[in-house]
């Protein structure tokens, strides 16, 4: 755990430079507008550990799979969507040489990011070699108002000489990701250009064997420079044009501003950029540059550009900030994860969806994994129009085919459907087969949402359309991947992982048998709550008899593991086999980086909830006390080693009346980038689980369920907290729900 950033309500910062963990850092300081997102990199040039990241929403590159040994139904590639052009870049030269913040002596640092105007500012005094000082201001922003443009301002100052500054602003799309395959660079160049004070870069990714388009990137950026003079009062004013002198050289241009100045002068620049992309479909390839270059030139007139980001920024915090009195540092956790969850997605675009790291890093390719369904939706519907939830609901549905082909390769028939474990087109990229082929309960997820959507909105109409469809592919693919064990006389799931992958390739796991005969109930129930019945079941070519009776079938008959002396569901076959230790016995950790996977795997050690999420998804299903057994076994086995544990877990502590544990879990959950608990949030944040964290301060402390689109209010709040206030939509409109010790109060507004 690491304790370096300072913060307050709305801010978190450094104020020395923590070079050793500066790509946690930049995790953190990332900014995105839900069409691009940069990591909080520097502007200049900098030589020490760092992770470059500038990603734009949509634009892909399927990497062909490598691995050790190849097996049969593997993906040929992996879809990521790959650091693109660096657009903030602004070299500072001094006397010709190239200042390297890695190289020089750091007198002064500050690193800042305010999550209430979405800006990232930093400044820092330098000492180069030779002895000369020089002081840096920069801040930027994604705007949220113009989500094609960001805009870098830079101010470099001579401190203690006069000599020759330079400030070499440009756009390079020379760059490469960390984790490719086989080590290759993803872009090639297909345009640029220089007029004046702006420059166009227009790159396209390579060719690939595997049918997936090419994607073209523009970036277009029109530069403001000025002087910085210190007049006699020591106050500063901007004056002065300086023409620029152009350099160029393959995927990169870049715009080189050249001063003499005397002490305490210096250069100041505004880079605005515009970025524009083939996929999103507003122009043709080749009219991207010039489109690219008149938004830059428009949005760099707009004085107002910033003011009109901050006001956006307002207006979504109105509805979507969550309030805690009385501790801020758990005020400002989930205020760091509801901003990073809107820096991340907006719901506009229906090909579009949420990666675990959202644009923050390149760890899970930035594509759809189940964690959109079981821990995004919720999030999504609360605090945006319901037409962002429904956006990803319908990303799925227009995935079916690919879904049902993808069951297909795998020996399925007749309709199965089985989602992917990562996609980003519908097509499977995951590429270990414990987890491509067996951690199947993905389906089962996706099928959840479309209740969930369905319960929240009150939009029935939505299985008619689409939900219906789906469900039955989910369902087919359950019925077909049981099998009737003669031994136990009832159906047998084999082969699976469940949610904890800490366990491969184990039989009856509880929750994905659970999830599979919710499936198929719930499919079945649907069928009465359409009036287009006929016409789906002739589209899905259903064979209403057959198809239903062995539906029924293994829901009546399904075999779900149970150990009759604790009264506890298992985890899977055989886990009683296991020498069971608690957590607190264990003394290395992560386990995932310190012991051999064979070690992990006999453990009884438990990634993230595995009965318990079936708890919590299902929690009608089961009384309190079932609730209590169940959370008492396997919490204290439990080393919520993926992001997405520590939530659920919260939640079911604060039903079980466990505050102390809920609060726990919940400062884990909503801690756990700016803390850094697993130590990986240098490879991203763990934006999926950001909303896990909404949810447990939602369902978990504030002890809401909305059920049939009513909602009901229970709270649990930890003792440390004075009062809990947040918004929610719902199908009556929006409301405002404040919590303190004394009870709650419910506006609506
Ligand atoms: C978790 C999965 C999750 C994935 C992406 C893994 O560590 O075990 O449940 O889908 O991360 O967040």
């Amino acid at each position: 755990m690491k304790n370096y950033l300072k913060y307050d309500e709305w801010k978190i910062w450094e104020d020395r430079f923590h070079a050793e963990y500066n790509e946690v850092t930049e995790s953190i300081m990332s900014l995105g507008n839900g069409k691009f997102g940069v990591r909080g990199n520097f502007e200049e040039r900098f030589t020490g550990h760092t992770l470059q990241g500038s990603y734009v929403a949509g634009v892909w590159f399927p990497d062909k799979t490598r691995v050790g040994w190849w097996k049969n139904g593997y993906p040929d590639y992996f879809a990521k969507v790959i650091n693109s052009v660096n657009w903030i870049g602004v070299d500072v030269e001094v006397n010709g040489e190239t200042v390297d913040l890695a190289r020089a002596v750091i007198l002064e640092f500050h690193r800042e990011i305010n999550l209430e105007t979405g800006t990232l500012m930093r400044y820092c005094t330098l000492e180069l070699a030779d002895g000369k000082q020089v002081r840096i201001h920069t801040q930027r922003f994604c705007s949220i108002s113009n989500d094609h443009i960001g805009q870098v301002d830079f101010e470099v100052r001579a401190l203690n000489f006069s000599g020759k500054i330079a400030l070499v602003s440009y756009l390079d799309g020379d760059v490469k990701n960390k984790d490719s395959n086989h080590d290759e660079r993803f872009w090639l160049e297909v345009a640029k250009t220089t007029a004046g004070h702006s420059a166009t870069l227009q790159v396209r990714t390579r060719p690939n064997p595997f049918g997936v388009p090419q994607f073209d990137v523009a970036v277009a950026m029109q530069n403001q420079v000025s002087l910085i003079r210190s007049s006699e009062n020591g106050s500063t004013f901007h004056s002065s044009e300086i023409s620029p002198s152009e350099i160029l050289k393959e995927k990169y241009t870049g715009l080189k501003y050249e001063k003499e100045v005397v002490q305490n002068e210096g250069l100041s620049l505004r880079k605005t950029v515009a970025i524009l992309n083939s996929n999103s479909n507003d122009y043709a390839a080749d009219e991207l540059p010039d489109a690219a270059r008149k938004q830059a030139e428009a949005a760099s007139q707009n004085h107002h550009l910033l003011h009109e980001h901050r006001n956006a920024w307002e207006k979504a915090w109105e509805n979507c900030d969550i309030v805690i009195e009385g501790d801020i540092s758990a005020q400002i956790g989930i205020r760091f994860n509801i901003f990073h969850l809107l820096q991340t997605y907006n719901g506009t675009d229906s090909r579009l969806n949420i990666g675990p790291k959202g644009f923050t890093g390149e760890k899970y390719g930035g594509v759809t994994y189940w964690d959109t369904e079981a821990y995004c939706i919720p999030f999504y519907l609360a605090s945006s129009d319901f037409s962002v939830a429904r956006n990803l609901l319908v990303y799925r549905y227009n995935h079916l085919s690919k879904a049902i082909e993808n069951a297909k390769k795998l020996g399925f028939k007749d309709g199965a459907a089985l989602y992917p474990m990562v996609t980003m087109n519908g097509e499977e990229c995951h590429n270990e087969w414990e987890i491509t082929f067996e951690e199947i309960h993905r389906n089962g997820a996706i099928a959840y949402a479309i209740y969930d959507y369905i319960n929240y909105t009150g939009d029935e109409a939505y299985l008619a359309g689409y939900g219906l469809e789906v469900l039955i592919g989910i369902s087919r693919f359950w019925a077909q991947r049981v099998n009737w064990s003669a031994d136990k006389q009832r159906y047998v799931m084999l082969g699976v992982t469940g949610p904890n992958e800490y366990e491969n390739n184990v039989n009856n796991n509880w929750y994905t048998s659970y999830i599979a005969v919710w499936t198929l109930k719930y499919t079945l129930e649907a069928f009465g709550k359409v009036n287009n019945l006929p016409a789906i079941l002739e589209k899905t070519g259903f064979k209403k008899e057959e198809e239903t009776a062995r539906w029924k079938d293994i829901i009546e008959k399904m075999y779900f593991p149970y150990d009759p002396s604790r009264d506890v569901f298992l985890q899977q076959d055989g886990f009683l086999d296991k020498e069971l230790l608690t957590v607190d016995q264990l003394a290395e950790r992560p386990i995932n980086q310190k012991w051999s996977w064979d070690r992990i795997l006999r453990s009884c050690f438990i990634k993230q909830a595995d009965v318990l999420q079936g708890l919590y998804f299902f929690e009608d299903d089961f009384d309190e006390d079932t609730h209590r057994r169940n959370f008492d076994f396997y919490e204290p086995m439990t080393v919520h080693e993926s992001s997405l544990s520590p939530c659920v877990h919260s939640i079911l502590a604060c039903k079980l009346g466990k505050t102390e544990k809920a609060y726990e879990m919940y400062l884990r959950t909503s801690r756990l980038d700016l803390d850094d608990y697993n130590n990986d949030t240098e490879d991203g944040l763990h934006i999926t689980s950001m909303a896990g964290t909404w949810l447990s301060v939602v369902k978990g402390f504030a002890g809401i369920r909305v059920r049939n689109t009513e909602l009901e209010i229970n709270p649990h709040l930890p003792g440390q907290w004075k009062s809990l206030t947040f918004r929610m939509g719902t199908k009556s409109g929006l409301k405002e729900i404040y919590i303190d010790h004394e009870g709650y109060r419910v506006r609506e507004i």
